[in-house]
């Protein structure tokens, strides 16, 4: 095999995996839409999750991770427990996350429902810093040129953007690849490269917000840390279980309970945490308790602009 001929495969499988994102992308806007024009007043975080990830699998995706329903002052990571009861109201502002890959190749996109006139200016403040940071991406753009962006706008909106919340790099069945697209300015920072999957995420809350998150008591998503045996027989087969149904990618205990009776699964799953074998991920919750809303989109840079894969 000539040097040419290894470059020319190195080629094809960019364009593969840039087919991928894209389709995965496609996939997740469209589930996207859907959930914005829908009504969700009066459903529970199960339903709205199971019905979801119902979507996407429908599409031919996977899930990259369960759908996160995170209302008012959580900011992310909730997802439904097994049959959770909690209710959408007129009153609230849900953040709905989700993911869908193929072959590893994530779209991690957003959007904030809100049925309550007041809250409109929060939504819109997310977006808004969203289109804004989405336009002035190309290859070589400066991550900290794209927190001030965001920054700016919201802040010109009248809102305050979370700190400590943050895009990211994607890489295949990585979600946090290393690398962070900020909602503020900060000082030095990487560019983003050509032809490299990133999520970017504005979080807003209020002007008494605190602008920044802490992790709350409830975890109710996992990954898998570390495929070593435990010597606990169930444990380990539950241990396979996951690295064969969601590789390192994260999954919630609804997952599992189709193969593990709920309590049972719960207990091999705690015993799993204490092991350090399984991550358990804490919700985050505004300092201040304020409100939050959020918008995320995934984009591929390139020479001249970008590819945002879940955009419609
Ligand atoms: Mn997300
Ligand atoms: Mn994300």
């Amino acid at each position: 095999m000539t040097d040419n001929d290894f470059k020319g495969m190195q080629e094809n499988k960019k364009l593969l995996q840039l087919e991928e994102y894209i389709k995965a992308g496609k996939i997740a806007a469209e589930v996207r839409e859907m959930i914005r024009e829908k009504n969700w007043i009066g459903k529970t975080v199960y339903e709205i999750c199971e019905e979801v990830e119902g979507e996407i699998r429908k599409r031919g995706a996977k899930c990259a991770f369960p759908v996160n329903t995170s209302i008012n002052e959580i900011a992310a990571h909730y997802t439904a427990e097994p049959n959770d009861p909690i209710t959408i109201t007129d009153s609230d502002l849900v953040k709905i996350d989700l993911g869908a890959q193929i072959n590893g190749y994530i779209a991690d996109t957003a959007v904030t429902v809100c049925y309550d006139a007041q809250y409109d200016g929060m939504v819109q403040a997310a977006e808004e810093a969203l289109s804004n940071a989405m336009l002035m991406i190309k290859g070589g753009v400066k991550a900290s040129d794209i927190g001030r962006t965001i920054e700016t706008t919201i802040k010109q909106m009248g809102y305050k953007p979370i700190a400590n919340l943050s895009g990211h790099s994607l890489e295949q069945y990585t979600i946090h690849a290393g690398r962070s697209i900020p909602n503020i300015w900060s000082i030095g920072g990487f560019s983003l490269s050509e032809n490299t999957a990133y999520a970017c995420e504005p979080f807003v809350t209020t002007r008494d917000g605190g602008g920044f998150v802490r992790n709350g008591k409830i975890k109710n998503i996992f990954a898998l840390n570390s495929r070593k045996k435990t010597k606990d027989e169930e444990a380990d087969k539950l241990l396979d279980y996951i690295w064969e149904n969601f590789n390192m990618l994260p999954f919630a205990l609804r997952w599992i309970t189709k193969e593990w009776e709920e309590k049972k699964a719960r207990g091999i799953l705690e015993y799993l945490v204490s092991k350090k074998a399984v991550q358990a991920y804490p919700v985050l919750i505004e300092v201040n308790e304020q409100r939050v809303a959020q918008a995320e989109h995934t984009f591929i840079p390139n020479e001249n602009g970008v590819t945002v894969t879940t955009e419609t």
